[in-house]
């Protein structure tokens, strides 16, 4: 029940079988010239969203690599949260404010 109409095309002159895929919207295409044209068209930026969904069957070592510099990032930031001795000052602080003060009787 395959019929030629059916095989996958570029998506954008609709002639040639892709063989792209925009790493950002998953258009296909089969040419730079149509990978230009689609950019043209849409205004798609071409990169590849880093938290867009990936399915398992196209995660490559690239995914995997951007997925853990993503990581690597949100560690680095979280790490310079905790060492800011404002932010530690001001919890220290915050903290003895609120503690209940023991007369000891
Ligand atoms: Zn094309
Ligand atoms: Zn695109």
């Amino acid at each position: 029940m395959t019929s030629l109409s059916e095989i996958a095309k570029c998506d954008v002159c609709q002639k040639q079988p892709f063989k792209y895929r925009c790493p950002c919207c998953s258009k296909q295409t089969c040419s730079l010239t149509c990978v230009k044209q689609h950019k043209n068209d849409t205004g798609c930026s071409g990169v590849r969203n880093k938290t867009a969904f990936v399915a398992v069957e196209d995660f490559s070592d690239l995914n995997l690599l951007s997925d853990y510099r993503l990581l690597e990032d949100t560690a680095r930031v979280t790490d310079k949260c905790k060492r800011d001795p404002l932010l530690k000052h001001y919890k220290s602080r915050s903290v003895s404010e609120t503690l209940p003060i023991q007369t000891g009787n």
